[in-house]
């Protein structure tokens, strides 16, 4: 499933095409997890804004072009385009999107297509958990109420060694639990969780209250090191991602996750899995300590 890197360099690739494109059409194919919300037909002539991403949801808000209404409208005022309000995008168990010259024929499992005169956004989605959704803004519903559950940013100044060790001090589920639960810092999905924990040796079963202020820094600054190198490698591939058509490849960097009985890079001991709440866990027993 797309994790925030994922998602990330999935922004990245579609973001210069679509700012500055105008919608011709929205055409939606089979409903999703939760309704575009509006009609689709009604977002024709808005202009893209830049897409950004909170989480693992893209918002890309659309604007009225003023100017061109103001061709029917003399009484508008010819300013830069007004926010009208935008869509939020969630990419769900199996979502890939794409922006440019999209195959004339709609695909199996295209569920959402905005054309614009720059070329299309198009999300292709067997599974359907994935999301497109209309929002007047992010601080309006339904997106204020979907993101207000999210833990801080990974890359947000804002949390710091100090917050992060709180959280930790306030839970007692496994860490590897506090890690997936996206609630200290959202991000850190099963391969990055894995990863981040064997980069700061921490044991994934250890308590997160018993936790240790400066092993919570070296946690916190492992979460980051792992998604900006999942990020710089276009993010992880495991079944079949792609950004704009192109595979990540942090999969082929990772140190445990995937490779039960092979020898750790760091001691040679033959790095171990183990089951966590029903998701399985990577660690090597020697380096990584209670
Ligand atoms: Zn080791």
């Amino acid at each position: 499933m797309p994790e925030l890197p994922e998602v990330e360099v999935t922004r990245r690739s579609v973001a210069d095409g679509l700012l500055g494109a105008r919608v011709l059409d929205v055409r939606m194919g089979l409903p999703l997890r939760w309704p575009l919300g509006r009609d689709p037909q009604g977002l024709a002539g808005c202009v893209c804004g830049e897409i950004s991403r909170r989480g693992k949801y893209l918002w890309l808000p659309l604007m009225r072009d003023v100017d061109s209404l103001a061709e029917h409208l003399p009484g508008l005022p010819r300013n830069a385009p007004a926010p009208a309000g935008g869509l939020l995008i969630h990419l769900g168990m199996s979502g890939a999107l794409s922006f440019g010259e999209a195959p004339a024929e709609r695909a199996p499992h295209e569920h959402f297509r905005l054309v614009t005169d720059r070329g299309d956004l198009w999300l292709i989605d067997p599974r359907r958990f994935g999301a497109v959704v209309w929002s007047p803004s992010l601080q309006d519903e339904p997106a204020r109420k979907l993101l207000s559950v999210l833990g801080p940013e990974p890359f947000d100044p804002a949390l710091d060694d100090a917050g992060f060790h709180a959280g930790l001090k306030a839970r007692r589920t496994p860490v590897k639990a506090a890690l997936l639960s996206g609630e200290l810092v959202v991000g850190a999905g099963n391969i990055y969780a894995c990863e981040a924990l064997h980069l700061a040796r921490i044991d994934p079963r250890l308590a997160s209250n018993k936790i240790s202020r400066p092993r919570a820094a070296r946690l916190l600054a492992a979460v980051r090191q792992v998604l900006r190198q999942a990020i710089d490698a276009g993010g992880s591939t495991l079944r079949d991602f792609s950004a704009n058509g192109a595979a990540g490849h942090y999969q082929e960097r990772a140190q445990v996750y995937g490779r039960e009985g092979q020898p750790c890079n760091t001691c040679g001991t033959a790095v171990r899995r183990i089951v966590q709440g029903q998701r399985a866990t990577f660690f090597c027993g020697v380096c990584q300590k209670r």
